[in-house]
């Protein structure tokens, strides 16, 4: 599995932003919708495409277009908070839905709601969770994508924990991550550390 962790100064300044603790929630959706950009450019970097012709109003011009079946898939709820910059990004972009929700006691991912593609064989497949905290959901959600029969599957989050990335390497060892952050750890609470708190607080103001 290859793990990227993005390196752009403009990601800092908006990782700096999304992780205070007094951005209020408005900016929070903005930066976090930021953010969702710059993975989504990186994690589709090495999308096949084909090469055309369109008219301009002046001449010929050769072009390429997209040829890959890509899938998003949302971990809800937090990962919606990503999805309109993947859809903006890739319109042409189906769309499926994991609703997987921890114990807030355990820390253990139960799922709750699923509408996922049948077969995924020939699709680029992103999952789309902010938090990759102990990769308990993540890996229920690579499960699910493998009973798919998914290939090739990526995983976008903002930030991960090593434990998240050694569970995700464990349970999809032919998954990519694509992070912009890789935290130091986890608290007690299975909080990342130093994170950014609660990503769906934040996002839903709640
Ligand atoms: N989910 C969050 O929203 N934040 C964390 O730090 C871990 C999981």
């Amino acid at each position: 599995m290859g793990i990227h962790v993005l390196d752009h100064p403009l990601l800092h300044e908006t990782m700096a932003r999304l992780r205070d603790r007094d951005t209020p929630c408005d900016d929070f959706r903005m930066l976090a919708y930021r953010i969702s950009l710059l993975l989504t450019l990186e994690g589709t970097r090495d999308l096949p495409s084909v090469e055309g012709t369109v008219e301009t109003p002046l001449e010929t011009a050769a072009v390429r277009r997209l040829s890959a079946r890509v899938v998003a898939v949302p971990v809800l709820r937090a990962g919606l908070g990503m999805l309109g910059a993947f859809l903006d990004l890739v319109p042409s972009a189906q769309v499926g839905y994991f609703g997987l929700e921890r114990d807030e006691a355990t820390a253990v991912a139960r799922c709750y709601y699923e509408k996922v593609p049948a077969d995924l064989s020939d699709a680029f497949v992103f999952l789309l969770d902010p938090m990759l905290a102990t990769g308990g959901s993540a890996a229920m959600a690579a499960e699910g994508l493998r009973e798919r029969r998914a290939g090739r599957v990526r995983f976008l989050s903002i930030v991960a924990a090593p434990e998240g990335v050694a569970r995700l390497v464990e349970a999809a060892p032919g998954a990519e991550i694509f992070t912009a952050a890789l935290d130091r750890g986890l608290d007690e609470q299975k909080y990342i550390l130093p994170g950014l708190g609660d990503f769906g607080d934040r996002l839903y103001c709640t």
